[in-house]
């Protein structure tokens, strides 16, 4: 597993978790410059061919927080806000078709032209998601103060991530009821 990959199931929500602790008083950027983003976008199988700038950052995080609201209203059954709706409807829009090429015995996807075109691919994935049977299966973070979400396959997983948002659940349960043994 590498920094960027989180096991959340699909490609847009590694793109949500790249802000963490939305619902705490700190947040942690993990896409803090344009180089980390094309690390991202790397990682994720899709580079893009032109640089990636400052505009593409401010862009990806603008898509990132729009989808990360559209899904919390999705899995409130909360109508999308028209802002996040105007957001995802733009990226989308940049969308193009994707190509393979031969490299040896591979396959190989053919880069996307720009940041553009890569965030219209995540954009897509998340619309997909959103609207099709695997709604059904997207779930937030059993932790409460966590904004992780995930697809969840197995019907049983309740983190976005076991070790940390599990274990931890776990402390503040086992905290809480030493409190009580305590005061009672
Ligand atoms: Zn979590």
């Amino acid at each position: 597993m590498s920094e960027f990959r989180t096991g959340n199931g699909a490609d847009w929500l590694d793109l949500l978790a790249t802000l963490l602790g939305r619902f705490r008083s700190r947040q942690v950027e993990m896409l803090p410059d344009a180089a980390a983003l094309r690390a991202w976008f790397a990682e994720h199988g899709m580079e893009p061919a032109a640089e990636v700038t400052v505009a593409d950052l401010t862009a990806a995080r603008a898509l990132r927080e729009a989808l990360h609201r559209a899904a919390v209203a999705t899995l409130d059954e909360r109508p999308v806000d028209a802002r996040d709706l105007a957001i995802l409807q733009d990226a989308l829009a940049a969308d193009q078709g994707v190509d393979v090429h031969r490299d040896g015995t591979r396959l190989q996807l053919d880069r996307p032209a720009d940041a553009a075109v890569a965030l219209a691919w995540l954009a897509r994935q998340a619309a997909l998601d959103l609207t099709g049977p695997t709604r059904e299966r997207l779930h937030a973070c059993g932790d409460a103060t966590c904004s992780g979400i995930f697809i969840d396959h197995t019907g049983r997983r309740r983190w976005c991530s076991d070790e940390r948002c599990g274990v931890r659940s776990r402390v503040r349960a086992h905290r809480a009821r030493a409190r009580e043994r305590s005061s009672g």
